[in-house]
């Protein structure tokens, strides 16, 4: 089987660094494996993405000399296959609606009772409140109840194949359960979430390596749940290094001072990008 890989960029912002390294590191690795990447528009959150980053994207992925097969995947244009997706899921049992606002949740991990709120990879791990209430409304988020998931899928693992943490990794259902829990898979306001639509698309492309920075490690876990219940294939996992400022914060989208198309405009060559990046 040749290994297909992705590029997975959100149109909600320029390119930066810390993308040029993503593409550059999935393009390198398709090519030391004979295989091909992928490029994909992560665009479910319609409210934050514009056309004109996407072209601004594009463009910046020429400029760099990278090439993709045609067509280029829209997750805008996905949303049957996350509802088909999601109606496995809940006929399965795993999932429950719930209503709970940002500020809902604020004030019930507030209780004295909860303690410190553990972080997860979305955010702090969600109480459980709407767990047993049994809401209908079709309006409301949808949830992953990650205690009865992991009781059907049984034992995880993922195969990491980045050079920091390489190797074959457990994944404990306690830390799952506690650190990540029952994460949303369908947003009120586009109807998906990047779990799902992720999980779904990866398959869907045939996906047989994962490229993606580090900060994304927590969430293949989740993904790899996802993958058990649904019946889809396990890639491996390429989490790279992530790209710091000078201060060693990570790069981040409103980062303009880091963007592609700055050095562009300053005369900089890909070769100069590559170098930023350390390669
Ligand atoms: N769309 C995500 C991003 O822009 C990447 C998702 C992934 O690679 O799984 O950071
Ligand atoms: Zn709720």
């Amino acid at each position: 089987m040749s290994l297909v890989t992705r590029f997975a960029p959100s149109p909600t912002g320029p390119l930066h660094l810390g993308h040029a390294f993503s593409a550059l590191t999935a393009d390198a690795l398709a090519r030391s494996g004979g295989g091909v990447m992928l490029l994909r528009f992560e665009d479910i959150d319609t409210a934050r993405c514009r056309p004109r980053f996407e072209s601004q994207i594009f463009d910046d992925l020429r400029w760099l000399g990278l090439s993709w097969p045609e067509p280029v995947m829209h997750q805008s244009t996905r949303r049957a296959a996350y509802d088909a997706a999601l109606a496995r899921l809940q006929a399965l049992g795993v999932t429950y609606r719930c209503t709970c606002t940002r500020g809902d949740i604020r004030a019930a991990l507030a209780a004295p009772q909860e303690g410190a709120p553990m972080i997860g990879p979305d955010g702090p791990v969600y109480p459980g409140t709407c767990r047993h209430r049994g809401h209908a409304d079709p309006g409301a988020a949808i949830r992953l109840d990650m205690v009865q998931a992991i009781a059907r899928v049984g034992p995880l693992s993922f195969q990491e194949t980045g050079p920091d943490r390489a190797g074959l990794h457990q994944v404990s259902p306690d830390w799952l359960i506690q650190h990540v829990g029952d994460v949303v898979l369908a947003r009120r306001d586009i109807g998906t979430s990047y779990h799902l639509a992720v999980t779904v698309d990866d398959a869907a492309q045939g996906i047989t390596l994962v490229t993606r920075g580090l900060d994304l490690f927590d969430a293949t876990p989740v993904h790899r749940v996802l993958q058990c219940l649904l019946d889809l294939p396990e890639p491996a996992y390429h989490h790279h290094r992530l790209i710091r400022d000078e201060a060693g914060k990570r790069l981040a989208k409103r980062d303009d001072a880091r963007a592609l198309s700055k050095y562009r405009a300053e005369g900089a060559t890909p070769a100069d990008i590559r170098r930023l990046v350390g390669l």
